[in-house]
């Protein structure tokens, strides 16, 4: 698309879809959001989550990044934008749910798991948070075709993401004492379906 279709689409967007929930968007301008859920998705844009969901303006707080990942809790003083959503998230809306959604076709994780020689500033170095996760896929998936291997380091990407929720302190009491659930969904962009992570047995299954 381009940017006057986009424009385009703001303008049907102000005359149609603002005006029907215009009460909605004066109430959250007025009172501030509160949404129940975070959500951290893939910057691509074939996966947005609000479109998947088809949540209203208020459901959803986003973060986007490059292949949906949640690095370690490193109060280093670098500069963390998903921990800074993450602790807005948990500390000041005080969300109830995490998700972690990731998807197929992800072109960071084929970025890291093929060492394909691109993003060497930023995005090599971000995507060594799934290094150790690429080394284990690579060698129990070795047997298996390389669009099978992918989607497993995809889906192994997002199990690692939610162990590294737990290393910020505020997200583990949290989850210890029930008042916070972590979700991992993984996004099948060719058939538009959405797996969860059951996290009994470690597998994906399709949402019903
Ligand atoms: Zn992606």
């Amino acid at each position: 698309m381009t940017i006057d279709q986009l424009l385009e689409g703001y303008r049907r967007f102000r005359n149609g879809r603002y005006q029907e929930q215009k009460a909605l968007y004066t109430e959250l301008a007025e009172q501030g959001q509160s949404p129940k859920t975070m959500i951290i998705s893939c910057c691509d844009s074939r996966v947005d989550p609000a479109i998947v969901l088809d949540a209203d303006p208020g459901a959803v707080f986003a973060v986007r990044n490059v292949a949906n990942l949640v690095p370690p809790a490193r109060p280093d003083g670098a500069y963390h934008g998903t921990s800074a959503a993450l602790e807005f998230a948990v500390l000041h809306l005080g969300v109830e749910h995490i998700v972690v959604m990731g998807h197929a076709q992800c072109g960071g994780v084929k970025a890291l798991y093929e060492d394909l020689d691109k993003g060497a500033d930023f995005i090599i170095p971000w995507m060594q948070i799934v290094k150790e996760a690429r080394d284990r896929v690579r060698s129990s998936a070795a047997d298996k075709p390389h669009a099978e291997q992918l989607r497993e380091m995809e889906q192994e990407a997002i199990r690692v993401s939610l162990d590294n929720l737990l290393s910020f302190p505020w997200v583990k009491e949290r989850v210890d004492a029930g008042t916070i659930q972590l979700h991992g969904w993984y996004f099948d962009i060719n058939d538009g379906i959405v797996w969860a992570l059951d996290q009994k047995t470690g597998s994906f299954r399709p949402v019903e």
